[in-house]
C-alpha cells in the first residue's frame, strides 16, 4: 500500500532537509513528479495534495493523461527520449522538455510550437558520464547546441538535464552533478539567462541538492514502484 499524499508529503521533508544540509533555500528546488505509467487518477490525487508539475516520458500516454486532466491547472514536463516524427504532440501540448539532445529537434519543436502558447522551456540533456549508450549530447557539444536552441523563436533555452549512470556509487554520481553545476555555470558566461539543473531522482536527490539541482524529477518514492500493470495505463 502506498499513500501518494503521505509519499508526496515525505519527499518534500527530504528536499527541504538536503537544502537546508546545502545552505540553500528549499524554494530554490523545484519537485517534478514523474507520473509516468501510472494513470491519470494517480496525478489527480498528487494534485489535490498540491502536487503542480508532472514529468511524462511517452508521447502518446503523457497527451493522453494531460487530456484527461484539462480541467486541473497542472504544468507537464516532457522528460523522456524523444523521436523527431514524435515532436509535434510534445510541441503543442508540454510546457517543458528535458531532454533535447540535437539540434535538429530543437528546430522541430520550435517550428511546431503553437503561436498562441508561451515558448516551449527546454533544457539540453547532457550525457554527463560519456556513456556511448545513453541519450545527450557530450559536455563539450552543449555550449554549440545552446547558441543553436538560443537562436530559435519558440523555444527558451532554461538550462540542463542528466541521468547519471546509475552504479558509479556515490563519490562518482558527486563528480557528475559537480560537472553539470560547472557546465550550466559556463553557459552563464556564454551569455545564457539559464536558471535550470535537472538532475536527481527517488535515490540521488539528496546528491543533487547538494551539488545545485534546481529541479529533482521524482517518481519511485511517490507513486511507488512501477510495475508491468502500470506501464501504459492511463
Ligand atoms: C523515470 C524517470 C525519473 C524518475 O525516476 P525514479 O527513480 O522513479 O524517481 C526521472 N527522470 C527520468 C528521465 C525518468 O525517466
Amino acid at each position: 500500500m502506498t499513500s501518494i499524499p503521505g509519499n508526496l508529503q515525505a519527499v518534500r521533508r527530504r528536499v527541504a532537509e538536503a537544502a537546508r544540509v546545502a545552505g540553500r533555500g528549499v524554494d530554490e528546488v523545484t519537485l517534478l513528479a514523474v507520473s509516468k505509467t501510472w494513470p491519470a487518477e494517480c496525478v489527480r490525487e498528487a494534485a489535490a495534495a498540491g502536487q503542480r508539475a508532472f514529468g511524462e516520458n511517452y508521447v502518446q500516454e503523457g497527451v493522453a493523461k494531460i487530456a484527461a486532466l484539462a480541467d486541473l491547472d497542472l504544468e507537464w514536463h516532457f522528460i523522456g527520449p524523444l523521436q523527431s516524427n514524435k515532436t509535434r504532440a510534445v510541441a503543442e501540448h508540454f510546457d517543458w522538455v528535458h531532454s533535447v539532445d540535437r539540434a535538429k529537434l530543437a528546430e522541430r519543436l520550435s517550428a511546431q510550437r503553437p503561436v498562441g502558447r508561451a515558448p516551449l522551456d527546454v533544457c539540453i540533456q547532457v550525457n554527463v558520464g560519456d556513456e556511448s549508450s545513453k541519450a545527450g549530447v557530450a559536455p563539450e557539444e552543449v555550449i554549440g547546441l545552446a547558441a543553436a536552441i538560443a537562436a530559435l523563436p519558440r523555444l527558451r533555452l532554461r538550462g540542463l538535464m542528466c541521468i547519471p549512470e546509475p552504479d558509479g556509487g556515490e563519490a562518482l554520481l558527486r563528480a557528475r552533478f559537480a560537472a553539470m553545476r560547472a557546465l550550466l555555470q559556463s553557459l552563464v558566461g556564454a551569455g545564457h539567462a539559464v536558471d535550470t539543473l535537472s538532475m536527481g531522482m527517488s535515490h540521488d536527490l539528496e546528491t543533487a541538492i547538494a551539488e545545485g539541482s534546481t529541479l529533482v524529477r521524482v517518481g519511485t518514492a511517490i507513486f511507488g514502484t512501477r510495475t508491468k500493470l502500470s506501464e501504459g495505463a492511463v
